[in-house]
């Protein structure tokens, strides 16, 4: 991946486990001013450049933070210091944090503006490759002033809290935004501001099969402003019971027709359309406007997951292990809430259906992972390097492997609750101490409060995936696990 330059706009992402333990130590009630040290890792992107939270160091008032010489209260030189070497060792930038009164609207004081003056260049000069600066809380705002590396300074447009609901922090509210009447009857539910958040959104659906063409489909019309959609496959003509857009010549049918010789045959499935340019062409016919990248590869790739660093939300709807391996990483490491999202048809001896369920689990940064609730099988991923060889081998050959049965409205029940938990966290509707649940959807139960089951995921403490001592955060500064 080629490095982008550091530009603008920059913003900061944090866990929402985080920004509790930062809100809880600035804002105790006591209506003083308290301090602390965020390092941050840097990733920048054709979008701008994200700051990523990563370690949160607190000052303990009267230790670290304590009265100043020429302001009010500041952060001692030996606490100043240790920060600095630990974040230059770790490749992340160094924000210093303090706290304001009021609510919505926070920036610097000139004092505050002095103090950068005097300490930023030094510190930037030791972090040499991250920048140095500082950031100004309100309770419901956030203002930060960035020295970069190229001598070049920034101001931070916002800052995003990756909880439930997702949490956007900025210097002072934004002006409204103009509403589209187009979308005058969604607008009803969460406002012109809802519908700009939405337009303004990059989102990716890793898997265009059942259910991945069907959320293409609903955030299309939702309106969202730039999707990524990545599927390796081609269209067959046992997709289209399923398959939201695909049409039989997309199929090629009369040329896969078992009647036909087996060359025609090969020929209708090595030219049928791939299944990301059918998600392209429902996601432009519902909206001209919305900007498609239609991606006919694999996630595992490095080149093509590089794609996915600077999205607002990730859809995990392929089956495949490797692919849940990735895009758990993507989540954790580049702060970046998802959703993992299926349907499954268990058939027992004699072809009798002994279970049928559509499942979606929502994926917050350091909220619990796939790892941690033993979702990502290390024996499956080594059955799947395998396969995927033999498979490649296979593809042409009319006898493929028999496929799991699937079913529209099953992949239909899974995508939009997926699509519906998305819209409702991005446009800030979510009641703050919302707990999201895992939710599995059994439509075979005799008993009504049976056929939803959820589940609270767990987290374990020491995951290498989506703790502070793994990936969490770490952006650029870890490799992925991709091919
Ligand atoms: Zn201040
Ligand atoms: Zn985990």
């Amino acid at each position: 991946m080629a490095p982008q330059p550091m530009t603008d706009p920059w913003t900061l992402r944090m866990p929402a486990a985080m920004a509790t333990t930062l809100r809880q130590h600035l804002f105790p009630g006591d209506g003083d001013e308290h301090g602390a040290v965020i390092g941050a890792s840097v990733v920048a992107t054709a979008r701008g450049t994200r700051l990523l939270a990563r370690r949160l160091y607190l000052a303990e008032d009267g230790v670290d933070y304590v009265p100043g010489q020429r302001g009010y209260r500041m952060l001692t030189a030996t606490f100043v210091r240790d920060r600095v070497r630990d974040c230059r060792s770790q490749g992340l930038a160094y924000l210093a944090v303090h706290c304001h009164g009021g609510t919505t609207h926070v920036g610097f004081s000139g004092t505050d503006l002095a103090s950068h003056e005097r300490g930023y260049p030094a510190l930037r000069d030791i972090l040499g490759s991250t920048p140095a600066g500082g950031l100004v809380f309100a309770t419901d705002a956030v203002a930060g002033d960035l020295w970069l590396p190229d001598g070049g300074r920034a101001e931070l447009e916002r800052a995003v809290i990756t909880g439930w609901p997702i949490k956007t922090l900025y210097p002072e509210p934004p002006p409204p935004p103009t509403s589209d009447p187009t979308y005058d009857r969604q607008s009803r539910v969460f406002g012109d501001r809802g519908q700009a958040i939405l337009a303004a959104q990059k989102v990716a659906v890793v898997g265009a099969g059942g259910a991945g063409s069907l959320i293409v489909e609903y955030l299309a019309r939702l309106g969202v402003g730039e999707l990524v959609i990545i599927d390796p496959d081609r269209v067959e003509e046992t997709n289209l019971p399923r398959l939201a857009g695909a049409r039989a010549c997309d199929a090629r049918t009369w040329l896969t027709d078992p009647a036909r010789p087996g060359w025609l045959q090969s020929l209708g499935h090595r030219y049928a359309t791939p299944k990301v340019r059918v998600a392209r062409r429902v996601a432009r016919q519902a909206n001209g406007r919305i900007h498609v990248h239609a991606l006919r590869a694999d996630v595992t790739q490095s080149t093509i997951a590089a794609n996915l660093v600077d999205c607002d939300y990730l859809f995990l709807a392929a089956d495949s292990m490797q692919a849940r391996l990735v895009v758990n990483a993507l989540i954790h490491q580049y702060l970046i809430p998802g959703v993992q999202v299926g349907a499954k048809v268990q058939v027992g001896p004699g072809g009798v259906v002994t279970d049928v369920f559509s499942v979606v689990r929502p994926l917050a940064p350091g909220f619990g992972c796939l790892w941690c609730n033993g979702l990502i099988s290390p024996a499956r991923l080594q059955d799947e390097a395998l396969t995927a060889e033999q498979l490649r081998q296979q593809r042409y050959v009319q006898d493929e492997a028999v496929h799991a049965p699937s079913v529209i409205s099953l992949n239909a029940v899974a995508s939009a609750h997926a699509v519906d938990d998305y819209l409702h966290t991005v446009t800030g509707l979510l009641p703050t101490g919302y707990e999201p649940r895992w939710r599995r959807f059994h439509p075979l139960v005799p008993t009504g409060p049976q056929r939803v089951r959820c589940d609270i995921p767990r987290a374990a403490a020491d995951c290498t995936e989506c703790s502070e001592t793994g990936r969490l955060g770490q952006g650029h500064n870890a490799p992925l696990p991709t091919k």
